[in-house]
């Protein structure tokens, strides 16, 4: 079992470590601003779990909270003022937005250097085509787990089920960086099983509860279930289940991640290292070892 709570907790701790030590020398802790539209409740979650994540690794976070019925014109004047704002070295806007919102123009007003999310096209090239950027959350803490489950990730082969622009192709691309043979699986591919069953890497984001059955997995293959699905219990209990079948696929696997417990404690991690990176990147401090 990969235990996704633990690693998280060693991420956030090895980031806690590196704010004090800039600390002392430094005048500005790592900024970190969250800007939510309207009052979506599963959002208002996320907000609140990052705002306290921030702060507890001892960097600065900020909120804005944005009316649901705000124009676009007003949030990109937001977005340019945090681009510009020294005290701020990351930020993100939290999806979904009001139909009325264009989520790509807000991403791409977004300054590259700042999209702790690593959605800015730019981001999105220099993760495809080489070069420093910001990489998204989701994939990087799962590529974070993989490493820690397998010695050597050159040369394996890697399923990624799900071409989503947060998750499934930014992993792709990732594990394809980390000169992995990658295979990308979607709704229209021809027989997933048989794509599955060739994987050493598992990485599954297709928002369907457990699609991925025991016997679609290699035994020993390293499995990664980003899905996040709600259902209930046998006594009517909210329930959070993967898309894999956690069960079968525990006798089958090497590694796997359980739901909750797994990736998801990694993504807000990952936004802290992003913040960190950043940070650094601006003033022009050596690159973290994180
Ligand atoms: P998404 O945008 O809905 O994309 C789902 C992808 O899976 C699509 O590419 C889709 O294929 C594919 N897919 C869906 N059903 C399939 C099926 N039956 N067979 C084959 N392919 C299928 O979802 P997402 O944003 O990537 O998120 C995926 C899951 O991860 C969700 O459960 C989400 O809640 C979860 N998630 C978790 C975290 C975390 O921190 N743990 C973060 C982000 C997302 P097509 O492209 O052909 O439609």
């Amino acid at each position: 079992m990969i235990d996704g709570r633990a690693a998280a907790a060693r991420l956030r701790a090895r980031l806690r470590d590196l704010v004090m030590e800039f600390g002392p020398t430094q005048d500005l802790a790592p900024g970190l601003a969250v800007v939510q539209v309207g009052d979506n409740p599963a959002s208002s979650v996320y907000v609140r779990g990052k705002a306290r994540a921030t702060v507890e690794v001892g960097m600065k976070s900020m909120e804005h909270k944005l009316p649901e019925d705000v124009s676009e014109s007003a949030l990109l004047a937001l977005i340019r003022r945090l681009n510009d704002d020294p005290a701020v070295h990351g930020f993100l806007v939290q999806l979904p937005l009001p139909a009325r919102i264009r989520p790509q123009a807000v991403v791409d007003a977004i300054d590259p250097a700042k999209d702790v999310d690593g959605f800015h096209p730019l981001n999105v090239g220099r993760l495809v085509s080489g070069g420093e950027g910001l990489v998204p959350c989701t994939p990087q803490g799962c590529l974070m787990l993989i490493r820690d489950s397998l010695d050597r990730l050159a040369g394996q082969e890697a399923v990624v089920l799900g071409r989503s622009n947060i998750v499934g192709k930014p992993m792709a691309a990732l594990l394809l960086r980390e000169d992995c043979t990658v295979t990308t699986i979607h709704t229209k591919s021809r027989d997933l099983a048989q794509h599955c069953r060739r994987a050493d890497i598992l990485v599954v984001a297709a928002g369907r509860a457990g699609l991925v059955r025991g016997d679609w997995i290699k035994p020993g293959a390293v499995v990664i279930d980003v899905g996040m699905n709600r259902g209930v219990d046998a006594d009517g209990k909210p329930l959070l289940l993967g898309d894999v079948d956690f069960d079968e696929a525990m006798d089958v696997a090497g590694a796997i991640t359980p739901v909750p417990g797994g990736v998801g404690p990694m993504t807000i991690a990952c936004l802290l290292r992003n913040t960190m990176i950043a940070y650094c990147r601006q003033r022009g401090l050596p690159a973290p070892e994180i």
